[in-house]
């Protein structure tokens, strides 16, 4: 991988903050963009931009087209059997609601149980709890070792017949575990219950084939795989998105509408109420390109090197704790002894080195964790070895300054 020349593709690296060279440490958060997907989506707007699956004239058939290819390039990115599994949404966060919501809620009853585990975002967490809430469904958990895995004997030992549904994050946003998804789906089937698999962290990072795994709905965002904000996927098995009532309802998503009631349009539009981000899926499409050009399993084995040598350098200074396995994807969380995540977050971008500090949206993990923040410096491909030694160097100066 020609690192530099992959950073030449991402001008927003190549500026001074503070007085000093950008390092961009924060990606679980948000991806930077290549050049060729900010052109696409200049190019939407500067000569096709049209609304979609409407007009007939020429612009908007340009549109409709780009918009529907992109749907197949994310389709085959994930392997899904067809593009009526690929349901557009806002992100990560709105596609686990439609789940909980569009699926769950009707589905739920009375001492019912939803299995997730203590290392959930919010995003597949709150709406569980909600749903819980709604249709007297129990929210339980799976036991969760020291280091931040899940043993499967006790993954077995958790799931039981009353389990309707397992929902998991592949890749841990705190800790960077990456969840044996593949074997908890199966066990999950063997009783009968659907799995959701939140994919935010692993999708940017690692092949995802959503028919080896078997999930039975996958959700990721496009902005964290060097796509736009507001642009996202929901995946699901077709027999289930076909037996979803939709939650959100008007135009785009229907069949017929008369005065008294509508019928719904065939997948995936009848999951996809209203003008969509067009060009921001449009925009996916070329993130995908480039990800698909450099490959995934190159970006997976450098972030592999990038990480570990962040471990090594991080666990050699005294008083600084790492949260979470030591195989993990690619990020590392931890807090230096008596200096608040706050503090370690400025002084860091004092030197132009950007990571984030706070409970990363994951409160009930943090209790776990026995902390109530952490700071986590998260790595992309396009981050160099150079800049995992700043970030050490950083971390010792930090400490000297507050020790
Ligand atoms: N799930 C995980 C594991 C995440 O890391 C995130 C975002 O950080 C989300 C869900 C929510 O993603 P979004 O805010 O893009 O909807």
């Amino acid at each position: 991988m020609n690192i530099e020349s992959i950073r030449r593709d991402f001008p927003i690296l190549n500026q001074q903050v503070n007085g000093h060279k950008l390092v961009y440490l924060d990606n679980s958060a948000t991806s930077q963009k290549p050049s060729s997907v900010i052109q696409t989506m200049v190019n939407y707007y500067e000569h096709y931009n049209s609304n979609v699956h409407r007009g007939v004239h020429t612009l908007g058939t340009i549109a409709t087209d780009r918009y529907e290819e992109a749907r197949e390039k994310i389709r085959s990115f994930i392997n899904a059997k067809s593009e009526k599994e690929i349901i557009y949404t806002m992100g990560t966060t709105q596609s686990l609601n439609l789940i909980a919501y569009g699926y769950g809620l009707a589905r739920l009853g009375e001492g019912d149980e939803i299995l997730i585990t203590p290392m959930e975002h919010h995003a597949n967490l709150i709406p569980w709890q909600q749903v819980a809430k709604k249709t007297g469904a129990v929210l339980r958990y799976f036991p969760m070792e020291e280091d931040g895995t899940l043993d499967l004997d006790k993954v077995r030992k958790a799931v039981t017949d009353r389990v309707k549904i397992v929902s998991v994050t592949e890749v841990s946003n705190v800790l960077g575990t990456v969840n044996p998804v593949k074997e908890i789906a199966a066990i999950a089937h063997a009783h009968g219950a659907i799995m959701v698999v939140d994919g935010a962290q692993s999708t940017p990072h690692m092949t995802v084939d959503v028919q080896d795994m078997d999930a039975d709905f996958f959700a990721f965002s496009g902005h964290k795989m060097l796509g736009p904000t507001g642009i996202g996927v929901l995946y699901g098995k077709q027999a289930l998105l076909e037996a979803m009532e939709p939650i959100e309802t008007g135009g785009e998503m229907i069949d017929e509408v008369g005065f008294q009631s509508a019928t719904w349009a065939e997948l995936p539009w009848k999951l996809e109420a209203g003008t969509p981000h067009i060009a921001g899926a449009i925009g996916l499409g070329a993130a995908i390109d480039y990800l698909q050009n450099v490959g995934m399993d190159t970006i997976q084995n450098y972030e592999e090197q990038l990480t570990g040598r962040a471990y090594d350098l991080l666990s050699e200074i005294d008083g600084v704790t790492l949260y979470g396995p030591h195989k993990r994807s690619g990020l590392v969380s931890f807090n230096i002894d008596g200096v608040h995540p706050h503090d370690v977050s400025t002084a860091l971008d004092s030197e132009g080195i950007a990571v984030r500090a706070g409970h990363h949206c994951a409160q009930p993990l943090m209790s776990c964790l026995k902390c109530e923040s952490t700071v986590r410096a998260s790595f992309y491909f396009y981050n160099s070895e150079d800049e995992i030694e700043a970030l050490a160097k950083g971390i010792k100066e930090t400490k000297e300054f507050f020790g």
